[in-house]
């Protein structure tokens, strides 16, 4: 069973001591001491014994990213007292003090490896770990994850190194290796490493205490998958939801290039991750990979959402149930009524979708105009260009480029003659909340909606279908305005 093993890393004893009892008091299974952050060693370590929970005692050395510059020696002499007040031993790979190891006993000993800077092949990680257990009681690696591929490797060396039964934690730091971290049970590992309060970890991606305490051993883990994910505010939604629902979980970022599509699919299976939203530039690209894709999402061509069905991946589309909920949250009649679509891509087709499926009279225009005719006959739609399209009255307009949106040209994709008041015009960009086409639509009297419901309305959609849990629109809203104030 995997322990939370808090690591402290405070400048003198006394401070170490104090956050000792607090990590104890807040239920941490463990406790690393890192006393090569001490200023000075302490010389008696009798309060630490008193500690009733497992001990590890370490003294990094610098190369391996502790704080640690003495002796040989001096750390021998440390350890060993160390080991008679009853810690166990963390020491580095390739040490000279591991051949002393045995030395130490009835402590347990540690051997460790940290790689600050990437993670190597999965033969490579074998060998580590390999290495790590040969002289000691547990091994364990901590590499920096840079991509979703080191993830996978990582994932994979820690499935073939548990064949051994040999005892072990293997860590992916970093926020893509967050996923070794949360399921550091499935990974195999007997230490999920935290940090007693955010902002004292001692390693890029550790989770606080309290977060480890409230997702615990089998949290529910989503995410989402694409390329750039800087600016997603989907992770907040999802968070928001799984404290308002109550549901142990977390929503991950995995920043996933073409290539990796196929390593992410082999770690959501490993780990046994719930689900995750896909987005640019793989919402097309993840169909033939998935097990299964259901009508809608088959339909339109493109998957937000992927559901892990007890190892089957299931593709669905919830950009369509976000833009029905809009229409219907905003009391729009759509049947009979002229629509524009502006833009063929990804979010024209849920538009397209919701809009012909309600038996709205559609036209689409687009930049490359090809693009639209060919949507509009997937769709049942009209091409129109977009000279024609500003001289005709349409009763919803909804924009489906990213033209006004933060970092792309601050103008509107339709002149304003095309606006008029009792017009239903919708947005799907939501940052900033006032695009130049909504502005200019609120002066000419219409109803100006941007992209923020639509977004929560398919997040609220995914969250249900992975967790079963149906979670109030608030709550994604509130978590919304504060993520994008
Ligand atoms: P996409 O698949 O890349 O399609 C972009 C579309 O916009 C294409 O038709 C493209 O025309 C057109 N376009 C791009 N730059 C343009 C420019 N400078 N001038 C005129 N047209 C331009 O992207 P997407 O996934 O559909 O996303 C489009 C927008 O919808 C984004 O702003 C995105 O944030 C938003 N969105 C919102 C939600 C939500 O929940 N609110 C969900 C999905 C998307 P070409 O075909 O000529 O390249």
């Amino acid at each position: 069973m995997t322990r939370t093993c808090v690591a402290i890393s405070e400048a003198d004893a006394a401070s170490a001591l104090a956050v000792a009892r607090e990590a104890l008091a807040r239920g941490a299974e463990c406790l690393e001491l890192r006393f090569d952050a001490m200023a000075e060693l302490p010389g008696d370590l009798t309060p630490f014994s008193q500690l009733e929970v497992r001990k590890i005692a370490t003294l990094r050395e610098r190369e391996q990213g502790g704080g640690w510059e003495g002796t040989t020696e001096a750390k021998w002499e440390f350890l060993r007292r160390a080991a008679k007040a009853g810690f166990d031993i963390d020491l580095e790979l390739g040490h000279p003090l591991v051949s002393r190891a045995h030395l130490l006993r009835p402590a347990k000993v540690i051997v460790s490896y940290h790689d600050l800077k990437k993670t190597p092949s999965v033969a490579r990680i074998i060998e580590v770990l390999v290495e790590c257990s040969a002289r000691s009681d547990m091994a364990k690696a901590a590499f920096q994850v840079r991509t979703v591929h080191d993830l996978a490797q990582l994932v994979e060396a820690a499935q073939l190194f548990a064949l051994t039964r040999e005892r072990f934690t293997l860590i992916g730091m970093g926020e893509l290796g967050m996923a070794t971290r949360v399921l550091a049970h499935r990974m195999g590992s007997l230490l999920s490493y935290a940090a007693v309060s955010p902002g004292k970890e001692t390693a890029p991606g550790q989770l606080d205490l309290e977060t480890a305490r409230w997702l615990g051993k089998e949290p529910v883990v989503t995410g989402i998958v694409g390329s750039p994910l800087d600016h997603t505010v989907s992770p907040a939604l999802h968070t928001a939801a799984y404290r308002a629902s109550a549901v142990r979980g977390t929503y991950l970022k995995w920043v996933t290039m073409v290539d990796e599509l196929e390593d992410l699919l082999d770690v959501v299976d490993a780990l046994g991750i719930r689900g995750f939203n896909v987005t640019i530039p793989h919402k097309e690209g993840i169909l033939p990979l998935l097990d299964s894709v259901d009508a809608v999402a088959e339909g339109i061509g493109a998957v937000n959402t992927v559901i892990n069905e007890g190892g089957r991946l299931v593709g669905r589309n919830t950009d369509v149930i976000g833009v029905q909920r809009t229409f219907e949250h905003h009391k729009v009649e759509v049947k009979g009524r002229p629509a524009l679509v502006l833009g063929a891509g990804g979010a024209s087709r849920a538009v397209l979708q919701f809009l012909t499926t309600e038996g709205a009279e559609v036209d689409i225009t687009n930049r490359t105009m090809g693009k639209a005719e060919a949507l509009a006959r997937m769709f049942g739609a009209r091409p129109v260009a977009l000279r024609a399209a500003e001289e005709r009255r349409y009763d919803i307009i909804v924009n489906c480029t990213p033209l006004g949106m933060k970092g792309f040209p601050q103008e509107a994709p339709i002149s304003p003659h095309a606006l008029h008041e009792g017009q239903f015009v919708m947005d799907t960009v939501y940052n900033p909340p006032v695009t130049p086409l909504l502005a200019e639509a609120s002066r000419k009297g219409a109803r100006a909606v941007n992209g923020m419901d639509m977004l929560i309305y398919q997040a609220l959609a995914s969250f249900e279908l992975w967790t079963g849990k149906a979670v109030e629109r608030e709550v994604m809203e509130r978590a919304f305005r504060e993520a994008l104030p």
